[in-house]
């Protein structure tokens, strides 16, 4: 694109959003770069539309000009999905923040897709109602992304990730064309298109309003803190609380290394720095159901040789067991600049010698790798804390992150569990699917996005694809973090 081009493209766009809603200096241009992953790239351009009309408006606009579109939230994402690979207009939702009704009757809230998580709960919360699903960035992250993530999170257990709470969607597809997706009812004959776009990172449209399945508070909660003197002893709770039948709310692992960063950061909950783990439970549902459930739990723990169990008196001690665990990513910039999370998946019974691998994976690449996860899930999150202004450091990190997902597909388990695959883990899906399945990913993409400018670039790995931990085929060489 010439200058002259670029600046005729600028004044079309802000006709449609008005001048202060289109960004274009670069300057201004690096604050979207990046998400909370590790890539980083330019957008060309970024726009911040304020109705379904100016989405459609602004879709056109970049199909005309073979630009590609890029959805972005809060950019918390963890796996580079609003980052802008291949260049184009970044759309930024977070002006689209109207919660537009709480209807109680039917247990429903419909939203625009940059209304922030905890603010849906917050505005349930009179009704006595919630929104279950709960990410640790609950705080900034925007119900658009955790759409297009198929987002989880501690509850992910007992109430399912962000697919079993959307009822409907309306999405701005890239040619402009608005679809209506799924029903209020939860009834909705014919493809499950809502599923195809949910998790689909931003690669099938633009998501400009959810109807949401709302769930009441439950009567009663009992959160339970155990201290184990290792993360195996924690991690065989787990399971025998599983294989007991009960179905806790969450189940939470925090490993020593993180504990000791959440201890010396603004989080800190009091937990002991000296313990292995912590393993948080929590339970919820009718007062009367709940006593027994806690005392079994405490019996199971006590059985995998816990050394204490505390449980929550009130709910500022509840807060303050779950600010250590919410807290967690949040403490880790104490420890270094940059940090690298996972997201693998394993089945549960394998969660001891799992961690067991893949700490022996990060002590053997000299790296500081500490684990906080969904451990009810089978959800790992090691947390590698790096600089990447260190030569060699990233090309380690990278290295020790491939072997990461190896281990845990060798054990049966997936790469992903609700940060998506991004521009991250793009080339690793040839670990978990087949060159068919992948051509059936492809094509359903292309039903939706048929030129392939709708977020380019992420989850579906380009065929005879090589560059698995090289970053300069990556481009990260090109990103110095100074
Ligand atoms: C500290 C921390 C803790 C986290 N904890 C969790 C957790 O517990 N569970 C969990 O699942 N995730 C977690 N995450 C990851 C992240 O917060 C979620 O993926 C979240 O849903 C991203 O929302 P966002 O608004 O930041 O989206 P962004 O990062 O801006 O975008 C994420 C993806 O969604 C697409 N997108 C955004 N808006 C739209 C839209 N309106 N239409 C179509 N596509 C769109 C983007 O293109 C991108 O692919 C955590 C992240 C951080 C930094």
């Amino acid at each position: 694109m010439t200058a002259l081009e670029r600046t005729a493209l600028v004044r079309e766009l802000s006709a449609i959003v008005g001048p202060r809603h289109v960004i274009h200096r670069p300057e201004d241009l690096l604050v979207y770069e990046y998400d909370a992953a590790v890539d980083r790239a330019l957008p060309d351009l970024v726009v911040l539309p304020a109705t379904t009309d100016q989405v459609v408006r602004l879709v056109k606009v970049a199909a005309r000009e073979r630009l590609p579109v890029v959805p972005r939230g809060a950019g918390t994402g963890l796996s580079g999905g609003s980052v802008p690979v291949k260049g184009g207009i970044t759309i930024v939702l977070s002006r689209m923040r109207r919660l537009i009704e709480v209807d109680v009757p039917n247990r429903l809230a419909v939203v625009e897709p940059g209304v922030v998580n905890v603010e849906l709960s917050r505005a349930a919360a009179p009704h006595g109602l919630l929104y279950a699903p709960d990410p640790s960035s609950q705080l900034v992250c925007t119900i658009g992304g955790n759409v297009a993530e198929n987002s989880g999170g501690p509850h992910t257990l007992k109430y399912g990730t962000t697919t079993n709470h959307v009822l409907g969607l309306e999405v701005v597809l890239p040619d402009g064309e608005v679809l209506a997706l799924g029903s209020a009812t939860g009834f909705a004959p014919g493809y499950d298109l809502v599923g195809a776009v949910v998790g689909s990172e931003g690669t099938t449209g633009i998501v400009t309003s959810a109807t949401l399945r709302l769930v009441p508070i439950p009567e009663r909660v009992e959160t339970l803190l155990a201290i184990f003197a290792d993360v195996v002893s924690a991690c065989r709770t787990v399971g025998a609380v599983i294989e007991s039948g009960l179905v806790p709310a969450a189940m939470e692992i925090v490993d020593q290394r993180t504990i000791a960063a959440v201890e010396a950061s603004v989080y800190a909950a009091g937990l002991p720095t000296d313990a292995g783990a912590v393993l948080l439970v929590e339970l919820d549902g009718p007062a009367v159901a709940l006593p027994p459930q806690l005392e079994r739990i405490r019996a199971l723990a006590a059985r995998e040789g816990a050394l204490r169990v505390e449980v929550a008196r009130d709910a500022d001690e509840r807060a303050r067991f779950w600010r250590a665990r919410k807290g967690a990513f949040g403490a880790m910039g104490r420890l270094a600049p940059d940090l690298y999370v996972h997201d693998a998946v394993v089945p549960r019974a394998r969660l001891p010698e799992v961690l067991a691998a893949v700490c022996a994976i990060g002590d053997r690449h000299g790296l500081r790798l500490s684990n906080v996860f969904h451990a009810g899930d089978g959800n790992l999150h090691p947390n590698i804390s790096f600089d990447r202004r260190n030569p060699g450091e990233l090309e380690r990190v990278l290295a020790a992150g491939a072997e990461i997902l190896r281990t845990c597909v060798d054990a049966g388990g997936v790469i992903s569990g609700e940060h998506g695959i991004g521009s991250e883990k793009r080339d690793f899906m040839g670990m978990v699917f087949g060159e068919a399945d992948l051509d059936a990913m492809r094509r359903l993409r292309a039903a939706f996005d048929p030129d392939g400018v709708c977020n380019p670039g992420k989850i579906l790995p380009t065929p005879r694809f090589c560059a698995e931990a090289n970053p300069q085929a990556r481009g990260y060489d090109r990103v110095p973090f100074a």
